[in-house]
């Protein structure tokens, strides 16, 4: 491959790289390649339609929605949407509540003067409309919310948690948690963004869309290791051994890069179990969640999403795992691991990276960050805007 045609090679074809292709190519009139280790674009937000007619997401549910109207003036140039607002009950003690836990869960679990009580405590201390991280309600001083705080807890938290993460709530960045607050109103869905929306002709067309433009070539299951190199002490960035001069965008792992010279960054993967099912519907809203009971966290059921019309249905089973990047079962990073132990060892990489000129590492991976969809594109959409971004 000839990479010195290119003005910019972007490593990964999900959100983060096919913005900075699309921005390069669109705003700088660059030459941009765009190399993706798999056989097809848009990262873990790739969909398809299965057997059943269904659209599904391959790598677990995705949910788009941000406050950003950046972002949603952005995208919107490259599809139109399907008005979508997500719910999410929790299965708890044989019974189906809102998630995040919000006032209609508190009138599910407890006698009605009981809750009362506790909504008017709740809304004197923390206020109408409040969102309160489980970790700081855990922290009142008032007997009767510690109670309900211990509640929560336990039926909603801290199993989800240990399956999720394989540590407790206190032991991950208090930000995971908090992405899921204790909400004090009657809102029963799970994000309260101005703009909640899907693509209407799914993610994958989305992002080919974005890359469609004509100065972007895009090379599907090129596994851009076999032809890329860091020299550390030059500080420059080789393909197949002749020296890049243009700008690479690195969307991948910085550990694996680096050939893991500081040691393996910590990940956490998922096993998705698909299943067809020959119903109309599996369940009442996209996804149910099992904090307690299975050994998979939740239940997505995809029809719901685009509101599809069809006999059958789609469903898949979250299993959380270790990530061991030896073990096909569990080789995809789809979690940064939060916490500061993990931070210290990721900023060491940043660091090395840092110091070469003509490299951006941005993304979910490359920045070892939990990112949501529109988090990604708000940040190369940022990062492309800065004076060494463009
Ligand atoms: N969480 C939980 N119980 C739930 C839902 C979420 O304990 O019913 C916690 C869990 O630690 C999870 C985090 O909140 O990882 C963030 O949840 P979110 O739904 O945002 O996770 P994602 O969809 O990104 O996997």
């Amino acid at each position: 491959m000839n990479f010195n045609k290119y003005d910019v090679v972007v490593i990964g074809a999900g959100f983060s790289g096919a913005v900075m292709a699309e921005r390069f190519a669109s705003q700088q009139n660059k030459r941009v390649l765009v190399l993706e280790q798999r056989p097809h674009i848009a990262g873990n937000c790739y969909d398809k339609i299965d057997t059943n007619g269904v659209m599904i997401h391959q790598y677990g549910p995705h949910l788009f929605h941000t406050r950003h109207d950046d972002v949603w003036d952005y995208l919107s140039q490259f599809t139109e949407w399907h008005p979508y607002e997500h719910k999410v009950l929790a299965h708890i003690d044989g019974k189906l509540s809102p998630v995040p836990f919000n006032l209609n869960s508190l009138y599910a679990f407890y006698p009605e003067q009981e809750a009362i009580a506790l909504e008017s405590l709740l809304i004197k201390r923390y206020g109408e409309n409040a969102k309160i991280p489980i970790l700081e309600l855990k922290e009142t001083d008032e007997p009767a919310l510690q109670a309900l705080a211990e509640f929560i807890y336990n039926k909603l938290f801290v199993n989800y948690t240990c399956k999720q993460w394989g540590c407790k709530p206190e032991d991950i960045a208090p930000a995971v948690t908090a992405r899921v607050p204790v909400v004090l109103n009657r809102d029963d869905r799970y994000f309260h963004d101005k703009y909640q929306a899907i693509p209407k002709a799914g993610y994958s067309k989305l992002i080919e869309n974005m890359l469609s433009h004509p100065n972007i070539q895009v090379k599907l299951a090129t596994d851009a290791k076999n032809y890329l190199q860091l020299d550390l002490a030059s500080k420059q960035v080789l393909f197949e051994g002749d020296v890049f001069a243009g700008q690479l965008v690195f969307t991948g792992m910085l550990d694996q890069l680096l050939d893991y010279a500081k040691g393996e960054l910590p990940y956490r993967s998922l096993q998705f179990q698909f299943e067809q099912h020959d119903k109309e519907y599996f369940q009442p809203a996209t996804t149910v969640n099992y904090p307690n009971d299975e050994e998979f966290t939740r239940i997505t059921e995809f029809k719901h999403i685009l509101s599809q019309k069809l006999n059958g249905t789609t469903i898949v089973k979250e299993f959380p795992q270790d990530y061991d990047r030896h073990d096909p079962k569990c080789n995809i990073p789809y979690y940064p691991i939060f916490n500061e132990q993990n931070q210290q060892a990721y900023e060491a990489y940043a660091d090395v990276i840092g110091d070469f000129d003509n490299v951006i590492a941005i993304g979910r991976l490359a920045q070892y960050k939990y990112f949501n969809m529109d988090d990604a594109v708000k940040n190369a959409l940022n990062c492309f805007s800065k004076p060494e971004g463009g």
